[in-house]
Parts: structure tokens; C-alpha cells; sequence
């Protein structure tokens, strides 16, 4: 049997996953959907215009430059931040239903959100991936061909930034092999559900009575 209690008996955790761009954070976070039960992932609001197949409401909530202010001063989002010149924002009342509800919850969300979350959701779990060299991410980028050489550029003097700042994270997963690095996340998830689980093991097991000791 599993020592992990049924996720409806706690709360959830959240699960904050950040990386530079180019590092596989999108394959890896479906990759542990693939893996883990109860949990789901946060869908953020952003002022920036959708891509490709991407869904309102789905991927995120599409939002005017003006809903998102209107957003910000009625104080809606647990984090928000600028990146790439636009912005991004997790909403408070969705995660906090979900994390209530037992879920945990992913949050797909950049270092800025990263240390928001860590102060006001102090339970949270921060995972960094990272990839294996600089050199293997500049390669990655070239190889997406999405991004003009300025733009890769860019994002490589960002994806340093970003990485700067991995201290304030709770777990690197380093995204060399793909198998090992989504085992190494799983892992790390794992870990979490059992220490937030400890109480309620303690719990179940001290208040135990047997049938013949139970009041009829
Ligand atoms: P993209 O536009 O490529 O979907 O996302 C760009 C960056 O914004 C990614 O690093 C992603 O993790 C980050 N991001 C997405 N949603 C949020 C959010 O709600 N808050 C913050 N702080 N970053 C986000």
C-alpha cells in the first residue's frame, strides 16, 4: 500500500517549476501531468497576444494591458510579473480553490514569481531546471529556429539572469537525459507528499482503536 493519504485529506502543495527558456520546461511539466495524479496546473493571466493553437482560458487568460492594471489594484494575483515586455500573473482565488480542494497545483511561472511565491506561500515547492551547459542551450535555441540570431542572443544573456538567481529555489533538476530529469522531478514531488502527509499518518495511526474498544 501507499504511505501517500488520499490528496482530498490535506492540502495541496505548490508547485512553483521555473528555467530559462530553451531548457525543456514545457515537455517536462507534461511529462509529470503524465506521471502524477492530483495535480493540475495553474493557468495565468497575460497581457501578451496567444500563440498558435494556444486557448483563452486554456493555456491562459488572454487579458488588455487595462484588465490586467484593473486586475493588479483589485489585488487578484498571488504574483505577477513582466517578462519579455509583457506581463504575466498568477491568480489568487483559482490556486487557492485548487490547493484547498487537495490539489496540488503547478505553477509554470518565472524566478521574479518564483521569490513572490516563496514569501507568500511559504509551503511552496520551487524547482529549477536547468540544462547541462550554456553551450547545449544556445544549441537548443538555434535548433527551435523560431528566433533570429539577435533574439537568441537575448535569450541567452536572460537565461543568465534567470539562473543568477536558482539560490532561492528549493531543487535543481538538471535537464541533461530527459527520462532522468523527469524521474528526478517525480522524485522530488514524491518527497513532498509524504512530508506534508506526516501528520495525518501520525495521526491515523495514534488515534486507532480496535473494533472491540470502539463504542457501539
Ligand atoms: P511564454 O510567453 O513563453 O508562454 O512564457 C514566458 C515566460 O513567462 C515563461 O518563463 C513562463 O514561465 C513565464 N510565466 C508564465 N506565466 C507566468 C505567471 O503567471 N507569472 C510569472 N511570473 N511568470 C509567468
Amino acid at each position: 500500500m501507499s504511505s501517500e493519504l488520499p490528496q482530498s485529506k490535506r492540502r495541496g502543495i505548490p508547485i512553483v517549476v521555473s528555467a530559462a527558456s530553451g531548457t525543456g520546461k514545457t515537455s517536462l511539466c507534461l511529462k509529470l501531468f503524465e506521471m502524477l495524479s492530483n495535480v493540475t496546473r495553474s493557468v495565468s493571466y497575460t497581457t501578451r497576444t496567444p500563440r498558435g493553437s494556444e486557448r483563452d482560458g486554456i493555456d491562459y487568460h488572454f487579458v488588455s494591458d487595462q484588465e490586467f492594471d484593473r486586475l493588479v489594484q483589485a489585488g487578484e494575483f498571488l504574483e505577477w510579473a513582466e517578462v519579455f515586455g509583457k506581463r504575466y500573473g498568477t491568480g489568487w482565488s483559482a490556486t487557492v480553490q485548487k490547493l484547498d480542494e487537495g490539489l496540488d497545483v503547478l505553477l509554470d511561472i518565472d524566478v521574479q514569481g518564483g521569490a513572490q511565491i516563496k514569501t507568500r506561500l511559504p509551503d511552496a515547492l520551487l524547482i529549477f531546471l536547468l540544462p547541462p551547459t550554456m553551450e547545449e542551450l544556445a544549441r537548443r535555441l538555434e535548433n527551435r529556429a523560431t528566433d533570429t540570431p539577435d533574439q537568441i542572443s537575448r535569450r541567452l544573456r536572460e537565461a543568465r539572469r534567470e539562473i543568477a538567481q536558482c539560490g532561492l529555489y528549493d531543487y535543481l533538476v538538471v535537464n541533461d537525459d530527459f527520462e532522468k530529469a523527469a524521474s528526478d522531478l517525480r522524485a522530488i514531488v514524491t518527497a513532498a507528499r509524504l512530508q506534508a502527509a506526516r501528520p495525518e499518518i501520525v495521526q491515523r495511526l495514534l488515534t486507532f482503536q480496535p473494533a472491540s474498544q470502539r463504542p457501539t
